[in-house]
């Protein structure tokens, strides 16, 4: 019998999981999906979250090690960066544009913020944060997953490595033993995708409360369409421009990622299947081996459409009109804060405050929309996730690499 291809299960467990979790929701017993279903689902995250920080650490030094030139790993890094920028520049002022059409046209909801409660976390400055993006304590930075330090860990160790020369070689031979192992134990984790999405889907299906669904309807298809048209535009055009793929096998190679980005809400616990995804469309290993993990933790194009969509949304709602001054400053603060969320469930949200800050709007009014933010966070993510593979495929024929 042919084995039914991994996007294709994801599919189906997605349609069941939707079809589940409708059952559930009409049927009166969402609860069961909760403790149930829920449950598996969270096992299958808890496994993604527990292999991402080898996964990172090894997959970034095994790259670093592969490309065999600190001059050529500095390249990749200075154009995946600037990839990442300029594509989330593009994707704020989408966001804006989507937003104050929906404000203009008077399609979005007048909420009163008056009883919204939300506790923001406080924001350390700019120079303290660059500053703690530098472990002190390399064991801790694994303990608590904080990306950033792995990545830092894994720059100093893969060129140190490559600097120590022939006496490092055992080191070497560790890392691309290692890395096999991890690669072996992310694919067995990730032909359980098909479980994790189809229980998800079916709670959150059946959960999420369908009064305050109905009332953020146009405000969730507002950053829905921004995120499409990110997609279509940004990421399917420079695949095309660049690489010279058409939009269809883009997004046909990419989409086993999408939809797992779509239901776990983590692009860090997507960064195995998006590997397999970056590689299926032609990105070279070692590229791709760089790119991904630092996508996964610094470009978050949907994070910043979300951010925008929302401050705009939020502002309305407070009655205040944003002068093109204070756009500019979203644009720049939705780029610095979508930089800073973290690759997990629900971190854009608690960015987001630092965008309101910067235009003086109170964070409370976060609480208006905490209710709905995993719809929000599903399109985030998958349009996340895309980003990173677009980069990984474009930055490897800017490397000329690829055919
Ligand atoms: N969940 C998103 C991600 O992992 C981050 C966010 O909450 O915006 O990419």
């Amino acid at each position: 019998m042919k084995k039914i291809s991994l996007p294709m299960q994801i599919l189906g467990a997605l349609v069941l999981g939707v079809i589940v979790g409708l059952i559930c929701y009409f049927g009166d017993f969402a609860g069961l999906t909760e403790s149930y279903l829920k449950p598996f689902g969270d096992i299958f995250v808890n496994l993604l979250k527990f292999i991402v920080v080898p996964v990172v650490l090894l997959s970034m030094i095994d790259g670093i090690l592969s490309m065999n030139d600190m001059r050529k790993v500095g390249a990749v890094g200075v154009k995946t960066v600037l990839y990442f920028l300029c594509t989330t520049a593009i994707a704020c002022v989408i966001g804006l544009i989507f937003a104050n059409i929906f404000k203009g046209a008077g399609l979005f909801p007048v909420l009163d913020p008056a009883g919204a409660e939300y506790e923001a976390k406080e924001f350390s400055g700019f120079m303290s944060t660059l500053v703690s993006i530098f472990p002190t304590n390399m064991w801790e930075s694994f303990r608590t997953a904080n990306m950033l330090q792995v990545i830092v860990i894994s720059l100093f160790f893969g060129g140190s490595i490559l600097a120590a020369g022939e006496k490092a070689k055992a080191c070497r031979d560790f890392v691309s033993s290692a890395y096999a192992v991890i690669e072996q134990l992310m694919g067995f984790i990730i032909s359980l995708a098909p479980i994790g999405v189809f229980t998800y889907m079916a709670w959150v299906v059946a959960t999420q409360g369908s009064e305050i669904l109905v009332s953020l309807l146009l405000v969730i298809v507002c950053a829905y369409l921004g995120y499409i048209v990110h997609a279509v535009l940004v990421y399917s055009l420079s695949a095309k421009i660049f690489v010279n793929m058409s939009p269809l096998e883009f997004f046909k190679g990419a989409f086993a990622a999408m939809m797992f980005a779509f239901t776990s809400t983590s692009s860090a616990a997507t960064l195995p299947v998006s590997k397999e995804c970056a590689k299926e469309l032609g990105a070279e290993d070692d590229i791709a081996a760089f790119v991904l993990p630092l996508g996964s933790t610094i470009n978050m194009d949907g994070t910043a459409i979300y951010q925008c969509v929302a401050t705009v949304f939020l502002a309305s709602c407070a009655n205040i009109n944003l002068t093109i001054t204070q756009m500019i400053i979203v644009v720049v603060t939705a780029t610095l804060a979508s930089i800073g969320t973290a690759g997990v469930s629900g971190a854009g949200m608690i960015m987001l405050a630092m965008v309101l800050e910067a235009l003086g709007i109170p964070v409370a009014y976060i609480g208006l929309i905490v209710a709905v933010d995993r719809i929000f966070d599903m399109g985030r993510t998958c349009l996340n996730v895309t980003g990173d593979i677009a980069c990984s495929v474009c930055v490897t024929k800017w490397e000329g690499k690829r055919k």
